[in-house]
């Protein structure tokens, strides 16, 4: 991706973060630390709102990170070479240089990455009830992420190809029908109906007041519908 800085290597994938992803950087801070943070935790610093917010903001990304390594690591697995993970301000991509040959090589590379979001957000939830203070920053913060990765978990496996679940979705018809042309059209046509929700859905949250959140939305669906 053009535009990208080196940052990195994580288990031999090189891992790089788009000029866009402080925006998206920036855009988290400021709605986790004027918004989010002090309507749940009324009680806070300025400061540690902004401390805060700028954490799990970043941790997000983490996640997000997680997630695609996830990805990386099954593809490398099986033996498709990673050129390496790129983090920008709808998320993160992996750089898989070939399409998996078997349907259960990409059902396997595809599923693993809502599956460790999933996990995430377990392993999140669980130390969260540990903390014996929750209402501090630190419990509202593993708070924030276990829902944050449980909801990356349900969003990526939606069947809107070229999403993780649009992948799975393809997998699936490939192995049944043994015709990756047919599958493909399939999981497109499903990925563009899907994208077109997402895009209907932003509007009318736009519409309904929510402006932000329902312009993320809306650009997200875009986004998907233009790849
Ligand atoms: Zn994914």
């Amino acid at each position: 991706m053009k535009g990208a800085i080196k940052i990195g290597r994580i288990a031999g994938i090189e891992i790089s973060v788009h000029y866009t992803w402080i925006l998206a950087f920036l855009l988290f801070t400021w709605l986790l630390a004027s918004a989010f943070f002090p309507q749940s935790y009324p009680n806070w610093s300025a400061a540690a709102y902004w401390i805060t917010g700028a954490l799990a903001a970043l941790l997000l990304f983490i996640s997000v990170l997680i997630h695609e390594i996830a990805h990386s690591l099954v593809a490398k697995a099986r033996g498709l070479p990673v050129k390496g993970i790129t983090l920008f301000i709808f998320g993160g991509v992996s750089n898989i240089e070939s399409e998996p040959d078997k349907p259960k090589v990409e059902f396997a590379m595809s599923i693993v990455g809502p599956l460790s979001s999933l996990v995430l957000a377990g392993i999140l939830y669980g130390i969260f009830l540990l903390v014996p203070a929750q209402d501090s920053p630190l419990g509202a913060i593993l708070r924030y992420l276990a829902i944050a990765n449980a909801w990356l978990a349900a969003f990526n496996i939606l069947p809107g190809f070229p999403l993780d679940g649009g992948r799975v979705l393809r997998s699936i018809i490939w192995g049944a029908t043994g015709n990756l042309v047919r599958a493909t059209n399939i999981a497109t046509t499903v990925g563009q109906v899907f994208a077109w929700l997402f895009i209907g859905f932003g509007v009318f949250q736009l519409l309904a007041g929510n402006f932000l959140g329902g312009l993320w939305i809306a650009i997200i669906g875009w986004f998907q519908w233009r790849r």
